[in-house]
């Protein structure tokens, strides 16, 4: 059993001459409640297989392989690497890789029929790893993952509101998103600068209709990039507006998740 408590992970650390690293995001989870709470929320069966990225100490690794049929746990550090190893595989349900998630080919890791994320994501990429699973033709149908507070507040985001913007609609778009535990700094050691949060994405029944992925997120980005302009200057083509009934002196930060819809197709 991976450690939770945390003269447990301190001693760990100390015992494999391990200095955690900011840059890599590496604040290890040591409450046994959040734990818990980030596994319920992913509901795992035996017919589920789960990806991880950044296992760390193998504090969730674990009891995934006692709920999932199949995990997938992608770890960049050498050291930490080389602990899992050590005390989790060989395990026939477990593919423990020693990579970068960046450079791996995880839409291609979905199609091999992973069906659910469950990680404590790093902070530094949490939000492209998040967005290129979220763009995937295979995408998983649940993912509970632990970002920083302020992300998980920008994707559950609704039009209207500060937060609202491109990874609101990129994540919506096709899923269900909410802000399911905050999780306070001391939750994990060392303790980060900033609080986190569970997030939960419930994959939407039916994708979404839009006719051009490509076109879809290049606009939606663009208008973004000038949120305070109307749409009108933004899109210069009022009659794919009026054909999309959307007010030309809107602004993007307005727009629901149907009328970007809407507008794109009326574009194309
Ligand atoms: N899952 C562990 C836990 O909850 O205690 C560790 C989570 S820690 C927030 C993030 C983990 O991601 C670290 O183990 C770190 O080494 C790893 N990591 C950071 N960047 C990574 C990357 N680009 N690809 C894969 N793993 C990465």
């Amino acid at each position: 059993m991976s450690p939770t408590r945390p003269s447990e992970v301190r001693a760990l650390l100390a015992q494999l001459g391990f200095k955690p690293s900011r840059v890599l995001g590496q604040n290890f989870l040591i409450d046994a409640n959040i734990l818990r709470i980030m596994l319920d929320a992913a509901d795992l069966s035996p017919r589920d297989a789960v990806l991880e990225i950044g296992p760390g100490l193998g504090v969730l690794t674990a009891p995934l392989l006692e709920r999932a049929g199949r995990v997938v746990a992608i770890e960049k550090d050498d050291m930490l690497y080389a602990h899992l190893a050590r005390t989790l595989a060989p395990s026939p349900t477990l593919a423990l890789l020693h990579a970068d998630a960046l450079d791996c080919d995880l839409a291609g890791i979905l199609a091999g029929g992973v069906n659910k994320v469950v990680a404590n994501l790093p902070y530094s990429v949490g939000t492209r790893i998040l967005v290129e699973l979220c763009r995937a033709a295979a995408r998983p149908e649940r993912m509970a993952v632990t970002v920083q507070r302020e992300v998980a507040e920008r994707m559950a985001a609704r039009p209207d509101t500060g937060d609202y913007g491109v990874l609101s609609v990129f994540v919506q778009i096709d899923y269900a998103v909410s802000l399911h535990k905050r999780i306070p700094r001391t939750c994990f050691f060392p303790a980060p600068q900033v609080e986190s949060a569970i997030v939960v994405l419930a994959r939407r029944p039916r994708p979404a209709p839009i006719h051009d992925d490509a076109a879809f997120y290049a606009l939606v980005k663009g208008c973004f990039a000038h949120r305070r302009k109307q749409l009108g200057t933004l899109v210069r083509n009022d009659s794919a507006l009026a054909r999309a009934d959307i007010d030309p002196k809107r602004r993007p930060e307005t727009l629901s998740l149907d009328e970007w819809i809407r507008l794109c197709n009326a574009l194309a």
